[in-house]
């Protein structure tokens, strides 16, 4: 296999083709949405705060859970957990072949197998049969940090990417001997460059789905920088049919960023707000930050799919923000909101917030047309220009004093 990387023939919306496989109800490849994965971190023992996480998981976008089953307590947990969750639940095995074996009589609807720690040929062999026979699908989990050490030795003594895609397709080979083909594939690595090149390259020698992740990304927001990274490099290649970020922090976070990227590159319809806002600068007649914080808390998990603006000022905001579905924008203690560009009422600037939840709920339940007609838009749009022009003749075009800087600047040069 070569180590240069092609450039696919795929791309977002011209997906690599896939084999699809079912965890659970939920299908994966083969044309299926993508999926968002997340992993519990409770002792799978404790059935009650396990199952609390999973269902605060699937509350915030997570389409399949993973949990541990490291020891038998783990896989009694299971058999209660599995029957009451509202997402497929899939068991992580490391080293012990039979916790696969008991993981599998507990219900699970996968299993995850690391090749790099479950190594004898009898023992991978065996949990591939009982899953076939069970219609169970498993993910080969590839590790770049837990690699096979004969294949580290092979390639020189570090783990690069032709390794990690050899150690899935060894694993392959020994599903194929007992005819098992329920796999999806992940090679993951904690190095963003490697792991994207790996993923390349098995995407390239096989039509399986494929599970992405950044292993051991780390806690946010660098975690979240470098899951993203690797991510959304692959899935704009058109490669990926699953996807797990793996942070140090509450899973709920990885469900969430999961979620909002495929969101972001319109790979799964939206679910909940999608708040955009300026950045501020000096012409902001609100705090921004504060504004859209509280806006984020407010909308929190409400199941509104609108795009919602906050901008600083009137006189730039409506027009920079016209795409959102709803917005605000300060302007002389007031806030200017508009739907679709429109503007419609104006409220105090200590009510932002509440209008926009307000004004967003109406829109969801009836539309923006309805919104925008049972108001006066007109008196709303003079009230705006009023605020607008009172602005300008304020604080002109040079707002952050830049100009009168330079001068100062120069003065003393
Ligand atoms: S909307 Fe107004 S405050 Fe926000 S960045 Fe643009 S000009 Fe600055």
């Amino acid at each position: 296999m070569s180590s240069e990387s092609s450039t696919p023939p795929w791309s977002l919306t011209q997906r690599r083709p896939s084999r699809q496989i079912m965890v659970g109800k939920v299908p994966v490849g083969g044309g299926a949405p993508i999926t968002v994965q997340s992993m519990t971190i409770t002792k799978t023992a404790d059935v009650e705060g396990t199952l609390q996480q999973i269902y605060a998981l699937a509350a915030a976008g997570c389409d399949i859970v993973r949990c541990t089953c490291n020891e038998i307590e783990a896989a009694e947990g299971l058999a209660q957990i599995v029957p009451r969750s509202p997402v497929p639940i899939i068991a992580d095995i490391h080293h012990q072949y039979k916790m696969a074996l008991a993981a599998m009589e507990a219900g699970v609807h996968g299993l995850r197998l690391n090749p790099g720690n479950i190594r004898r040929p009898e023992h991978i062999k065996a949990v591939a049969s009982e899953a076939r026979d069970r219609g169970i699908s498993i993910r080969i989990g590839v590790n770049g940090g837990s690699l096979d050490p004969e294949l580290y030795d092979k390639y020189g003594g570090k783990v690069t990417a032709e390794a990690m895609v050899e150690s899935a397709l060894r694993e392959i080979a020994y599903f194929d001997e007992v005819g098992f083909d329920q796999i999806k594939i992940s090679v993951k690595a904690s190095n963003v460059p490697l792991m994207v090149e790996a993923y390349r390259q098995l995407s390239e020698v096989t039509d399986h789905p494929l599970h992405l992740g950044v292993t051991e990304a780390g806690p946010l927001p660098n975690g979240l920088l470098k899951a993203t990274a690797g991510i959304a490099a692959l899935l704009l290649e058109g490669i990926g049919d699953t996807i797990r970020y793996s942070l140090t922090a509450d899973p709920v976070e990885e469900a969430r960023a999961g979620r909002q990227l495929l969101e972001a590159l319109g790979l799964r319809e939206r679910k909940n707000v999608d708040l955009i806002a300026c950045p501020s600068c000096g012409r902001a007649e609100i705090d921004v930050i504060d504004v859209a914080n509280r806006a984020m808390l407010a909308f929190g998990e409400r199941q509104i799919p609108l795009q919602v603006a906050v901008m600083g000022c009137v006189v730039n905001g409506p027009g920079e923000a016209r795409e959102a579905d709803l917005g605000i924008a300060a302007g002389n203690k007031r806030g200017h909101l508009f739907v679709k560009g429109r503007n419609v009422a104006v409220v105090p600037e200590s009510e932002m917030v509440e209008a926009l939840v307000e004004w967003a709920e109406f829109i969801h339940e009836h539309g923006a047309e309805a919104a925008i007609a049972r108001v006066d838009t007109e008196k709303a749009e003079r009230e705006a220009a009023k605020d607008r022009s009172m602005l300008l003749d304020a604080q002109g075009d040079d707002v952050n004093r830049s100009n009168e800087r330079i001068v100062e600047i120069r003065k003393k040069s």
